[in-house]
């Protein structure tokens, strides 16, 4: 097992056990003091545990070298794995919305009180911790998974700030109406948000979105370092589970031999994956300079 792989299933799991902690605290609580906000925020935390189980049983498979089915590697389950992780919690923003429109006719129970209060805090301030553990560790790694995770439980701290703030509020102003109802559809407006900022990088990668301008402009920059090359062109980028990789012409004097033109791309290829860490792969294609 590689020490990434090790490391990217060890982040995640100390993670699942906080979201499993916080989905029995949550939902116990908010079923039992009736706050429906609470509830949803629990019934979250439970697709936050079931996103860190896929991710830890992923890890497995996207880390795996490449081989004869796969010569460009695994890294895209990742990327799969990333996408689901932001539909899942889109199902689960829309599931938490309904909920609370179909509730404005209940009848509304007294304000759920400082349990629920309480609740909320410790959500919030051990979710800011797990962010910024989380992200560092993804950071260190260089796992998009794991710094989507990270950015989850940002949100997921987020979320249970109207949570908080609808018991304060039925408190200070206890002839306001449907505090716990508004409080659940915020925190469906933010999920819903937090989905789509999580899934929109893997769905642009599995579309073969280029690695963007600065990259195209990073190589165009080397390529004018190396006086061999004399122009460089049809410059392809791409993203594999957040690595870039990279097909391009180079065009050389016509009158030297293929070994020169070999060892001027060799030369280049070295040149960017030494400078660039993100670009894994370059594939150069010589071609006479006219
Ligand atoms: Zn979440
Ligand atoms: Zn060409």
């Amino acid at each position: 097992m590689s020490k990434t792989k090790k490391q990217i299933q060890k982040t995640t799991f100390k993670g699942m056990i906080i979201n499993l902690a916080l989905t029995a605290a949550k939902c116990s609580v908010g079923y039992l003091s009736k706050s429906q906000a609470l509830f949803a925020d629990g019934i979250h935390s439970l697709s936050d545990t079931a996103t860190d189980i896929m991710i830890i049983i992923g890890a497995k498979f996207w880390e795996q070298p490449a081989d004869e089915c796969h010569p460009y590697g695994h890294a895209r389950i990742e990327t799969l794995v990333t996408i689901i992780i932001g539909a899942a919690l889109a199902f689960t923003a829309l599931f938490i919305g309904w909920e609370a429109v179909i509730s404005f006719n209940d009848k509304v129970d007294k304000n759920p009180g400082w349990i629920v209060f309480s609740i909320a805090i410790i959500s919030i301030i051990v979710k800011e911790s797990l962010f910024r553990w989380t992200i560092s560790k993804g950071k260190k790694f260089k796992s998009s998974a794991l710094i989507s995770n990270a950015w989850h439980h940002r949100s997921d701290a987020l979320s249970s700030i109207p949570v908080a703030i609808a018991v304060l509020g039925g408190y200070f102003f206890p002839n306001l109406k449907y505090l716990d109802q508004i409080a659940a559809m915020l925190v469906a407006i933010m999920l819903l948000k937090a989905s789509w900022s999580i899934a929109h990088p893997g769905i642009l990668e599995i579309c073969e979105a280029s690695a963007g301008a600065e990259t195209k402009r990073f190589l165009k920059e080397l390529a004018s370092q190396i006086p061999e090359i004399k122009e460089i062109h049809a410059i392809r980028t791409r993203k594999i589970g957040g690595s870039v990789f990279a097909d391009l012409h180079l065009l050389v004097d016509p009158k030297i031999s293929v070994e020169s033109g070999h060892k001027i791309g060799g030369k280049f290829k070295k040149m960017v994956l030494e400078s660039n860490k993100d670009i894994v792969d370059v594939l150069v294609h010589i071609e006479p300079f006219a």
